[in-house]
């Protein structure tokens, strides 16, 4: 009987357990569900398209060469998916648990049909847990347990042979997706697919041991940029994660296996509290006086914040390189999130939906917490009172090669004509706290 595999961020054949469970079963059907539909969805940004696009089309390739096709259907998933069961015969449905809040009701719609799988995590959801048994809300206890529970699963290699089921009907071509502006994205490199991910793994690893000391310099190759292919599921971070231990042993790794935790960290976060991107974890911040982007200056700010033009190098530099390869330096993007937050006193959430629709690695958990960690309106982050110098950031983490190379125009760290003083934007935005205080007293 035929088992159907319903890929979503997980397109991968390696270490898939929805695949391998339906691989052992019999014939199979290898799926995505293009769903802009069901409620709640929250449509993918422009950059994560093209990465999609690419990534649907090489699982494709990877499943042509073993037999099959890669079959992609349009509309909401659960009733494509439970005509689709109906057409085929189909016993099961396999997938991966994803973190994305609107699968729940989708899933809940499949019923038993559906056979969820981890797999897209270093450990199960919800198996870091206080001894009472409680969620955590802050990393470090959350990090620690995680680290208590030792290593995820090793990983496991494709199925050997796959027997797949033939398609109900022809399958439709894969969609395309290239628009002008993406041009800087293959020429920065990148490769979607599984394929891919493999190889920037393979190229990190010698760089691996010197992660610790370098991650912070955005001038330096010094990070794995495996964040899309982690994103979409191309690797699995447990892959990832074993890869790097048996490179360079675990306590060499750990600086490097921190953030795996604080993706799963994140995933934790999302189930918590779902509307993490809308909604701040700490409820005063809902009540910031912050700047109107609808009127002068605050539209003037937030266009120039977008085109990288504020007139402070360091995050001039960060917007580019975002524009141009579609990706930005972890440190460069705590400074410029704190910039449009504190200097310009705009909304995180423009931020975060700027960076939904730019960033190719743009990912509901990861992002709804890196924002409200800039903001300081999560349960974990910085607080609002410490403000970056973009200039001292620039300074201490020698980035002025990285400027020069986003921004040539400067030849400094210094702000040229910048849109508001570092002194002043920093007094508003102590003061617009002071009064979110004093409104906050009884
Ligand atoms: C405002 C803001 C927004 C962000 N938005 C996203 C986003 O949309 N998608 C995204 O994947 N990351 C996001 N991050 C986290 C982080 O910046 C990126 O994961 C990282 O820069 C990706 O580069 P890398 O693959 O070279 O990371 P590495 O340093 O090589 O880390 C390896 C992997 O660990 C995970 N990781 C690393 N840092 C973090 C972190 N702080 N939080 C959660 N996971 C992490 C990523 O999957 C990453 O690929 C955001 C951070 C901030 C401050």
């Amino acid at each position: 009987m035929v088992a159907i595999v319903w890929f979503r961020n997980d397109l991968r054949l390696a270490d898939q357990p929805a695949l391998a469970a339906a691989a052992s079963s019999g014939p199979v059907l290898p799926v995505f569900v293009d769903d802009r539909q069901s409620p709640g969805v929250r449509a993918e940004g422009a950059a994560a398209r093209w990465w999609r696009v690419r990534s649907l089309a090489a699982l494709d390739a990877d499943l042509a060469r073993r037999g099959g096709r890669l079959l992609v259907l349009k509309g909401p998933a659960a009733p494509v998916l439970r005509a689709l069961v109906q057409r085929v015969g189909a016993t099961a449905i396999h997938a991966t648990a994803q973190p994305e809040p609107w699968w729940g009701p989708i899933e809940a719609e499949l019923g038993p049909s559906l056979v969820r799988h981890p797999g897209s995590w270093l450990h199960p959801p919800g198996a870091v847990v206080t001894a009472a048994g409680a969620p955590f809300r802050v990393f470090t206890p959350f990090a620690r347990a995680h680290e208590g529970l030792g290593p995820p699963p090793r990983p496991r290699p494709a199925p050997a042979r796959i027997a797949f089921a033939p398609p109900p009907e022809p399958a439709p071509p894969l969609p395309r997706f290239n628009p002008r502006w993406a041009r800087g994205f293959a020429e920065a490199g990148w490769t979607p697919g599984e394929e891919g991910a493999r190889r920037r793994l393979a190229e990190f690893l010698p760089r691996a041991a010197a992660y610790g000391r370098r991650r912070d310099f955005p001038a330096e190759p010094a990070t794995s940029r495996l964040s899309p292919h982690l994103h979409f599921g191309e690797i699995s971070a447990a892959a990832v994660w074993h890869a790097v231990v048996d490179a360079i042993g675990a306590q060499t790794a750990q600086p490097f296996t921190r953030q795996l935790i604080w993706r799963d960290f994140a995933r934790e976060l999302i189930r918590q509290h779902p509307d993490s991107a809308e909604r701040p974890h700490r409820p005063a911040f809902a009540r910031m006086a912050w700047t109107d982007v609808a009127t002068e200056p605050g539209r003037s700010w937030l266009a120039a914040w977008r085109q990288g033009r504020t007139g402070y190098p360091l995050v001039d530099a960060g917007m580019r390189e975002l524009w141009q390869t579609g990706w930005m330096h972890n440190r460069v993007r705590m400074v410029v999130g704190s910039f449009l937050v504190k200097h310009l006193g705009i909304d995180w959430r423009e931020g975060e939906r700027w960076f939904w629709d730019t960033l190719l690695d743009a990912d509901l958990p990861n992002n709804a917490m890196g924002w409200q960690w800039v903001t300081g309106s999560g349960v974990d982050g910085q607080p609002f009172h410490r403000i970056f110098s973009p200039v001292l950031q620039a300074e201490r983490f020698d980035a002025l090669a990285y400027i020069r190379r986003f921004a040539p125009e400067y030849d400094g760290v210094a702000p040229v004509r910048p849109i508001v003083d570092h002194a002043e934007a920093r007094a508003r935005a102590l003061a617009r706290l002071a009064a979110l205080r004093e409104d906050a007293a009884p």
